[in-house]
């Protein structure tokens, strides 16, 4: 069975060689219509993303797990909530969360009521 940590690092690396191949993509449509790393729309963006995201903790459980990694977007600090499932000997990832910065995980905003962002999870599924 594959670990989870190296399910992690051969997602983060593939991830990583998806991103410059978009980034390949895009290459021409930029030079073409806009100025060198703009960035509303710019895949370099997301592509040094995915290349500082790195595993804080993997919390096993039976035939799953979840992984929770950091990752720098733009200037802003991610927490992202990876959940897996053993699959043919490896894993598969379910969902992707994002820790919610508008109730900065707590589910709730200042007055006590249910943050609309993530609906009282804390974590906003970017999935959906
Ligand atoms: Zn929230």
């Amino acid at each position: 069975m594959q670990s989870v940590e190296d399910f992690m690092q051969q997602f983060f690396k593939e991830h990583v060689a998806f991103e410059q191949a978009k980034l390949a993509a895009y290459r021409p449509f930029r030079d073409r219509f806009f100025v060198d790393d703009y960035k509303p729309l710019s895949p370099h963006s997301m592509l040094r993303s995915c290349e500082s995201e790195k595993v804080c903790s993997i919390e096993p459980s039976g035939s799953e797990a979840t992984v929770i990694t950091s990752a720098t977007f733009l200037s802003i600090q991610l927490k992202l909530r990876y959940r897996l499932r053993s699959r043919s000997g490896g894993w598969v990832i379910t969902k992707v969360e994002a820790f919610c910065k508008v109730c900065n995980g707590t589910g709730k905003f200042a007055d006590g009521r249910e943050c609309t962002r993530c609906e009282g999870t804390g974590w906003d599924d970017l999935g959906t």
